[in-house]
């Protein structure tokens, strides 16, 4: 059985250091190409020799990132295939473990390099920060904690991926209920929302257990490296050399001030439009005059149809990125059982091209996905020239500027998906998302700074921070009856649990891309045109530098939010 949708790839450049042969499943045959780059370093008696080494490295490291690419596509594509989970597990049990220390003797070798100061300062910049960052934090004794909190973060997505419920006769994932949630019949809604929750509040105890050992697990690995808490390790481990903890404190704060009062507007205009005395958790996602939800396509061929046409509009060199990614088949767009939730944008590192998975299921959600989606799939096309690996991805934060950026953008061509009235419905539909995702952020955030910085909690405890935060940011929903699905509302929200402290990016980087929009609305051509040329510059510059790059400011205070809510809240006035 083949696991893996895509047709065969090509490297981009063919291989000149790794065997075309090599197995890279194979520690025993991967080990002498670590062999060869340490030795080889101690005998680099130029800067140019020591680029070619860096380029060589380089080439394995894309090659072992594309291994472990197509395995985490091939098992997220296939959640209940055995040999699929065998290969990524292999991957991360036996493979990673080893990888890892070798890697490090690398970085360490490039770090105390005689000659890596003589490279040209300008270019290498980044990339001795972030090696020097790498080394200095790592510690060979948390190579087997990481091991044991991939191989968690595995069961929870089993765990989730197997959630599902039967409704009216009919077996359905808890991602396939959502769609019920929009219909007008409120009965309807109620019984689907009773049922996800229902079937939700089975695996709490999982959930909860689960999470407990990662948190054990990840303040070892913070103590390890010598951090107090895992806070302000993962603060360091990711780079964020840009901003603190305390800025995103503050960031939290703006949101509170700016931010929820508008949705707390939203939500009680939802109240009235729906003639209800409150609103309840099943009276969110539906239409406020109760039309039925937006059907933008019936199948996933015509959504991928109308989202290339929509790009056709946008800018030809993109148009033909996405064409690209149809013709080799890099993309795993339907919903099915047994296939991992959410979406993702991955690199196939060697290849150099991106590959789409996500679960669209026929909502105007699905549209925005696959925007978002190809908008990361676009920055990796864009770095496709840069020969050193580490330069062609860039930062998170960057990352989901290019993502969300596209979603506004595309959002421009609409009507390839909808007659016109529709389209503004569904634009609004976007902006009031945007608006409302800003306190779920601050609340995801929030929660987690709590959870690391308050070591030995209890479970009542943080159940009580939680939904001390949910009363902070969150809107006027009543919930009485629901208080248990209330206090575990977050165990859904899968960045959690899999990937700690990555969520504010999403909102440092929203208000990126909303000042690309702003920015597009006064000259498009200059700001798709700043946005392109941000996006090829990868990982090569400071976070500062490519938001300038995009024409944006990189600042997430009060003064950076109001003008860009008051954007979003007169545009939806308009529509
Ligand atoms: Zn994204």
């Amino acid at each position: 059985m083949d696991l893996l949708p895509f047709k065969p790839l090509a490297a981009h450049r063919p291989r000149t250091f790794v065997p075309t042969d090599l197995d890279l499943g194979d520690w025993a045959r991967m080990e002498p190409l670590f062999d060869r780059l340490e030795s080889r370093a101690a005998s680099i008696s130029s800067a140019a020799e020591l680029e070619r080494w860096l380029l060589d490295w380089s080439e394995f490291n894309a090659a072992l990132d594309e291994e472990a690419s197509r395995r985490y596509i091939a098992m997220t594509c296939h959640t209940d295939n055995a040999d699929a989970e065998r290969a990524y597990l292999h991957f991360v049990e036996y493979v990673e473990p080893q990888l890892k220390p070798r890697q490090f003797a690398l970085e360490k070798i490039y770090v105390a390099h005689p000659l890596a100061g003589y490279l040209p300062q300008a270019r290498f910049e980044v990339f001795n920060r972030d090696v020097k960052n790498h080394v200095e934090l790592f510690r060979p004794e948390n190579v087997a904690l990481e091991t044991e909190e991939a191989k968690l973060c595995q069961q929870y997505q089993k765990l989730i991926g197997a959630q599902a419920v039967t409704f009216r006769g009919e077996e359905k994932t808890l991602v396939q209920m959502g769609r019920y949630l929009e219909e007008p019949d409120r009965a309807l809604r109620q019984e689907a929302w009773e049922l996800v929750a229902g079937r939700r509040l089975q695996d709490v105890d999982q959930c909860e257990t689960l999470f407990e050992q990662l948190i054990q697990l990840r303040t070892q690995i913070a103590r390890n490296a010598g951090f107090e808490n895992y806070r302000d390790y993962a603060f360091r481990q990711k780079g964020r050399f840009d901003y603190t903890p305390a800025d995103c404190l503050r960031f939290h704060d703006a949101v509170e001030k700016e931010i929820v009062p508008a949705v707390r507007k939203i939500q009680s205009d939802r109240r009235r439009q729906l003639k209800l005395e409150a609103l309840r958790p099943w009276d969110l996602a539906v239409d406020p005059q109760n039309r039925p939800p937006l059907k933008p396509f019936a199948g996933v061929a015509e959504m991928v149809a109308r989202t290339q046409k929509i790009f056709n509009h946008l800018d030809p060199e993109l148009a033909a990125g996405f064409q690209q990614m149809q013709d080799l088949k890099l993309l795993d767009l339907d919903n099915r059982k047994g296939k991992a939730p959410g979406g993702y944008q991955s690199t196939l590192s060697e290849a150099r091209v991106p590959f789409i998975f996500m679960n669209a299921i026929g909502l105007q959600r699905d549209v925005e996905t696959i925007l978002h989606e190809a908008g990361h799939a676009f920055h990796a096309q864009a770095t496709r020239d840069e020969d050193l690996y580490a330069y062609r991805s860039a930062p998170i934060e960057f990352c989901e500027v290019a993502s969300m950026a596209m979603e506004l953008l595309g959002n421009e061509f609409l009507e390839e998906f909808y007659p016109g009235a529709e389209a503004n419905r569904a634009r609004k539909t976007h902006l009031e998302g945007i608006i409302g995702f800003f306190p779920w952020m601050a609340v995801v955030d929030a929660f987690q700074h709590w959870i690391y910085t308050h070591a030995g909690h209890t479970r009542a405890e943080r159940t009580a921070a939680y939904l001390e935060l949910m009363s902070r940011f969150g809107g006027d929903v009543d919930y009485s009856g629901y208080e248990a699905s209330r206090a575990c509302s977050w165990h859904r929200q899968l960045h959690i649990f899999i990937h700690p402290f990555y969520y504010v990016e999403y909102g440092i980087a929203q208000l990126g891309a909303l000042q690309v929009w702003a920015n597009s609305r006064s000259d498009k051509a200059a700001a798709l045109s700043a946005y392109k040329k941000s996006l090829a510059l990868g990982g090569s510059r400071p976070l500062p530098e490519l938001f300038a790059a995009a024409g944006c400011r990189f600042q997430f205070d009060t003064d950076t939010l109001r003008p860009l809510i008051q954007l979003a809240g007169s545009e939806m006035a308009r529509l």
